[in-house]
């Protein structure tokens, strides 16, 4: 089969690197992929959101599936375009049609479908601007923390935790008011703080089968401890410690099996990854978020433990036959740590030469090093985005992943390199 990755980030790298490894897989290219990316397929200069130049490489390649890394392409209704073009309908889009991918396109959206499927999630309610003032009163008399969130698609900045009712009011006057995130905060939802450790749970489906190819936690802050600003995410362990059985059949019962019913009720397309953002509340699960794909830097903890066939799971979900395949874990550890360049998640330079990378996968086959922002130049890789390489590491136990991962790090450097030392610390 040949297959198409859309995205260039270290997700897309481990995917590309476990794609590689089945043997129904033909050709691999990968629209624009990275330095990494192109060691195990074709990296082509399409932008990920120009789907007139994707139907051509499409048909003029042949592709058969189309497996979609970031949101954007799925928010803006790629799995529609495929099937409304009479040349590509035959061919499989990895992700939901575009009244699916609501579910992570609008925070709306995804708690009016939690609500009417009894999914367990935190209390809120929606304001815009028509009922502005309706919206004070509601922050006013509301709880502390509060938890603001711009409807739409917000790079991951549309969420404000809010300690006093001034800091909310405010909050929600630039969302609405000042139109902060423009037509993405031209509604609000405010919800109750929830109090726990989160998890994500990383699901495949077609609205009908469904199984889950593993969970995850990472770690959002710049810095140690949890600390400083939001980023993509510095790092990521699995599995997580406290996702035992027990928590996980919960998670099974009252989130994925009513979430897939709901899809298939509601009669929203769906053929791909569901992440579904997850808060463990005193061992029980309510959910934050869903997303419509795999996440990043979750993909290289997810993928490498992961022992199926990836391309016959895909199959799988295309052709109903789900049910009949076995998913199997690595039962070790595993961790990643993501190697940024140095200001990020402020401003960074980029084209700084990467030392001492390994040519394909380091001599340590436990370790594998994903590429994000890298680019090649003149035979030389250099950086090439904020977030540079994941270097991920099996181990006997989390900790010991960490440190093989960090190990690694250290015959690699870039000017201005940093990393976080401190991953999966609260597991420790
Ligand atoms: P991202 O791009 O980081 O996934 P997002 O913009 O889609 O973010 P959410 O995932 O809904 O937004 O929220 C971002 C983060 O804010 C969550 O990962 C969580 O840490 C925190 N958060 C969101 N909702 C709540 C809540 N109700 N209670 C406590 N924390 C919350």
């Amino acid at each position: 089969m040949n297959i198409l990755v859309l995205g260039s980030g270290g997700r897309e790298h481990a995917l590309a690197w476990k794609l590689r490894q089945s043997k129904l897989c033909s050709r691999l290219l990968i629209a624009p992929g990275n330095a990494g990316t192109s060691q195990y397929g074709e990296n082509i200069d399409v932008s990920i959101t120009d789907f007139e130049a994707i139907k051509k490489v499409c048909v003029s390649e042949f592709i058969e599936m189309v497996i979609v890394g970031p949101e954007e392409p799925l928010v803006k209704g790629i799995y529609d375009f495929f099937k409304n073009h009479e040349e590509l309908e035959k061919r499989t889009v990895i992700g939901p049609s575009a009244a699916a991918a609501q579910l992570e396109g609008s925070k709306a959206f995804s708690k009016k479908f939690m609500q009417r499927h009894k999914i367990p999630t935190a209390g809120y309610a929606e304001f815009d601007e028509k009922n502005y003032e309706a919206g004070k009163e509601y922050i006013s008399n509301h709880a502390l923390p509060i938890v603001l969130k711009a409807d739409g698609l917000a790079a991951g900045k549309g969420v404000i935790i809010c300690e006093t009712h001034k800091e909310a009011l405010d909050a929600f006057e630039q969302m609405i008011i000042q139109k902060q995130f423009g037509e993405a905060s031209s509604k609000v939802v405010i919800e109750e703080f929830l109090k726990g450790i989160e998890l994500s749970v990383f699901v495949l489906t077609n609205g009908q089968q469904h199984k889950v190819i593993g969970h995850a936690k990472d770690y959002k802050r710049i810095g140690e401890g949890d600390t400083g600003l939001n980023t993509g995410g510095m790092g990521c362990v699995s599995p997580v410690p406290f996702a035992d059985e027990t928590f996980m059949q919960k998670v099974e019962e009252r989130i994925i099996k009513p979430t897939v019913r709901g899809l298939s009720e509601e009669k929203l397309e769906y053929n791909g990854f569901v992440f579904i953002g997850l808060m463990n509340v005193n061992g029980e699960p309510y959910v934050i978020e869903y997303n419509c794909r795999l996440g990043d830097p979750e993909t290289e903890v997810i993928m490498p433990r992961l022992k199926n066939d990836l391309l016959e799971l895909l199959i799988g979900i295309k052709i109903n036959q789900l049910d009949d395949l076995n998913i199997e874990f690595d039962e070790r550890s595993v961790a990643t740590v993501m190697a940024v360049s140095g200001g990020y998640p402020g401003e960074y330079e980029k084209g700084i030469e990467i030392k001492g990378l390994p040519d394909m996968q380091p001599a340590d086959e436990d370790v594998l090093v994903f590429h994000a922002g890298t680019k090649n130049t003149n035979d030389t890789v250099v950086t090439n985005g904020g977030r540079v390489l994941a270097v991920t590491a099996f181990g006997d136990n989390l900790k010991s992943a960490v440190n093989r991962s960090k190990k690694e790090l250290g015959n690699i450097s870039f000017e201005g390199m940093y990393y976080r030392k401190d991953i999966g610390f609260e597991f420790e």
